[in-house]
């Protein structure tokens, strides 16, 4: 038995135009990268229809709260099942479903064999009220509840605006075109445009908000059958939201911070201290380079010193200084790199400290000095 195939469903061509204009209208990144479409064919006469097909639909990077409602009236304890596999989604990204009796979002019919399928992201939007946005076939409290992870998971994939992943072009090229247009052509009723559109034109990787790597076991990989594949292997689809499918929703719809007051300022696995003092903000590298912040978060940082003896710096006002695992110490005069004046070398050293204008040393037989200049 083939494994159900998913349609995303599409709205009538004549809304196509004025759709990709919603969806780049609720979110900008959604225009299609026309530079990288040129890139591939420079003197190609790119058809507004066209572009449209390749106009993302995702809701707003800022959060997404949506509401949703049943048109047949299911029970209470399905309602809220299906909800529940909704806001699956929420633990991974800044989504949230609701449902509401007035006006609904996202309106689910259960209309028996017309398949799974959803409208794709704010294609919603053109969905006139009272008419489906999503189709769950003949979904009942008796399904597995292995079914309301790999469909309703995936059908509201779609509805955020998550496109096929078997879209992606290393599983197109496995696809038999002539077999493909008849089947769907025949199973959907979809006109060979359609078919193009919706299962043989890879999604462009460089016009794409996607994962770098097409990803088989994504929620949002359905399945296709064998009889249309060149190579006779079914792609069996995604059963659940993977790690892969998680990270990327995050990515899309970032969770808010609850501390918003942190500004990063640098990103790098190498550091292994910071210290700051007179208004500056040192870091080390484990491999000894030493860095003063500069007032550009991640690009702002100066590279004071780069040697791998450096095991220890400390500040005190505008000194900086360093201690070697050799024992030397070293006071910064102002000049990266060939501005370093040497102050002791004593392999006995250990440690160093500086505060109100004074500079101390530990040597590991307990001893303590003081710098007198
Ligand atoms: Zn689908």
């Amino acid at each position: 038995m083939e494994t159900p195939v998913c349609a995303i469903k599409m709205l009538p061509k004549e809304l196509w135009i004025e759709a990709a204009s919603t969806a780049a209208g609720v979110n900008p990144a959604n225009a299609p990268a026309l530079q990288a479409l040129r890139a591939f064919a420079p003197d190609a006469d790119i058809e507004p229809e066209h572009l449209a097909l390749l106009t993302s639909k995702y809701w707003g990077s800022g959060g997404v709260r949506l509401t949703v409602g049943f048109l047949d009236n299911p029970a209470a304890d399905l309602r809220a099942r299906l909800l529940s596999h909704m806001n699956a989604w929420a633990a991974y990204c800044n989504v949230q479903f609701v449902e509401t009796a007035t006006d609904p979002q996202v309106r689910i019919a259960r209309t028996a064999n017309d398949g799974y399928w959803s409208y794709l992201g704010t294609d919603i939007l053109h969905i006139a009220a009272g008419q489906p946005t999503m189709n769950l076939d003949n979904f009942t409290m008796n399904m597995p509840e292995s079914e309301f992870h790999r469909v309703v998971r995936h059908e509201t994939g779609h509805t955020l605006g998550f496109p096929h992943e078997h879209m992606r072009e290393d599983i197109v090229n496995r696809i038999n075109r002539a077999k493909a247009i008849q089947y769907f052509q025949s199973t959907q009723g979809w006109s060979e445009q359609e078919v193009v559109a919706q299962v043989l034109t890879p999604l462009p990787n460089s016009a794409l908000i996607a994962t770098a790597q097409a990803d088989p076991d994504s929620i949002m990989c359905y399945g296709l059958p064998a009889s249309i594949m060149n190579d006779n292997v079914p792609v069996n689809g995604g059963t659940d939201i993977d790690a892969q499918d998680a990270q990327f929703a995050s990515t899309v719809y970032p969770m808010l911070n609850p501390f918003p007051n942190w500004l990063e300022l640098d990103d790098n696995p190498a550091t292994a201290d910071i210290i700051a003092s007179g208004g500056n903000l040192y870091q080390r590298h484990d491999s000894g380079r030493i860095w003063v912040y500069t007032g550009t978060p991640h690009t702002g940082w100066l590279e004071l010193d780069d040697n791998p003896a450096t095991v220890q710096i400390v500040a005190d006002g505008n000194a900086l200084y360093q201690r070697h695992n050799s024992g030397r110490i070293w006071v910064y005069t102002g000049t990266p790199h060939t501005g370093w004046l040497q102050l002791d070398g004593n392999a006995a050293s250990v440690d160093i400290v500086a505060a109100g204008g004074h500079l101390y040393q530990r040597h590991d037989s307990g001893r303590i000095w003081v710098y007198t200049g």
